[in-house]
């Protein structure tokens, strides 16, 4: 990435400065594919996943989506003409049932409708039933996207093998720079452009190129590609945290913990503590965690997730957000246990 941003050229142009450019966003569009086992072909680079996923479910009369869905999901999908919210269990995952009844009314009404349902929750890490969901959604001859931002990198993630005709990806939660994404689009499926203009991205996605930021993409893909097998390793030091956590907290709750899982991430829920106050003390402690959706916002919001799994607004307030990455060492764990012994004691002398 850093050697592309000392070249010139531009990705469109046929002489051999632009020709070297364009070399660079294919290779990295492959590199995407084969990590979401997409074809090249299928890909499209955006500036984000916001970006693809309010591409992904503008214009459709109607939206069938999760409570649980990212803002930039839930935001286009609640303009739509027609907006179905489905209901999630206590542990996080959507219910099929309701689908499928919300499947037959969209089928009554002949309306053209998209179902958004994403790979995995950003703020508990439960995996959703999304397979199932999409062979729902093609016996009714309906389309099916899925946001896989925070599955990507961390589990197996195919495409065409998940039977979904759009999907939503994200450079810098696999490592890569901010500011790309991809929206993988089933080839066939006919979608209208988001940004209409030049004929960049096959005409879907108009606007020049950022190829330093492409190129970082495609490394960081296919560096996640090849080290599949560290999230093992990732899975058994979140669960040695989470023991010592409920050790030395007995009424904590690990929200989702009877979900399927990624093995990357723990929502903790401390009741009577409140996250603002859990996020700085372990930030004093050299440790960074979120409460809520932080890369939504920044501020301390009330989390749409967890209300919609029906935890109370007290212990809501609670949760943070623990995150692992191939590069969490056991020294990294161990220091947030020490600084959750410090939370415990302070948590038994004010009870
Ligand atoms: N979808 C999910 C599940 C996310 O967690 C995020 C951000 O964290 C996004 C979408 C938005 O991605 P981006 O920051 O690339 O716009």
């Amino acid at each position: 990435m850093l050697d592309v941003l000392d070249l010139c050229g531009n990705p469109s142009s046929v002489h051999a400065e632009g020709r070297r450019m364009r070399g660079i966003v294919e290779s990295a569009r492959e590199q995407v594919a084969a990590l979401a086992g997409a074809r090249p072909s299928e890909v499209v680079f955006t500036s984000g996943a916001t970006e693809a996923n309010v591409w992904a479910v503008t214009r459709w009369p109607r939206v069938i989506a999760g409570g649980i869905e990212h803002e930039s999901v839930l935001a286009p999908a609640r303009i739509a003409p027609r907006f179905v919210s489905l209901p999630v269990s206590a542990e996080g995952v959507v219910d099929l049932q309701a689908l499928a009844a919300g499947l037959a009314e969209a089928t009554a009404a002949d309306d053209d409708t998209l179902v958004a349902m994403q790979l995995a929750n950003n703020e508990t890490g439960a995996l959703q039933p999304v397979e199932d969901a999409a062979n729902m959604v093609r016996e009714h001859g309906f389309a099916l996207h899925t946001d896989a931002v925070q599955a990507c990198g961390r589990i197996a993630v195919d495409f065409h093998a998940l039977g979904a005709d759009l999907m939503s990806l994200s450079s810098h939660k696999i490592g890569g720079p901010m500011g790309a994404g991809a929206l993988i689009i089933r080839d066939g499926l006919n979608r209208p452009p988001l940004i209409p203009g030049g004929g960049q991205e096959r005409r879907r996605r108009a606007g020049t190129e950022s190829v330093a930021v492409i190129a970082g993409f495609g490394a960081a893909a296919e560096a996640a590609h090849a080290g599949r097998d560290a999230m093992q390793r990732v899975t058994r030091l979140r669960d040695h945290l989470e023991r010592e956590v409920l050790r030395l907290t007995p009424d904590a709750i690990i929200v989702s913990r009877r979900a399927p899982r990624l093995g990357n991430t723990s929502c903790i829920a401390l009741p009577g503590a409140k996250a603002e106050t859990l996020v700085i003390t372990l930030d004093l402690a050299g440790i960074a965690v979120s409460a809520g959706a932080a890369c939504s916002s920044g501020k301390v919001g009330s989390s749409h997730v967890l209300a919609a799994m029906g935890l109370s607004p007290a212990i809501a307030e609670s949760a943070i957000r623990v995150s692992l990455s191939p590069g969490t060492s056991e020294d990294d764990i161990a220091a947030l246990v020490r600084a959750w012994t410090a939370i415990a004691a302070k948590a038994a002398a004010t009870a």
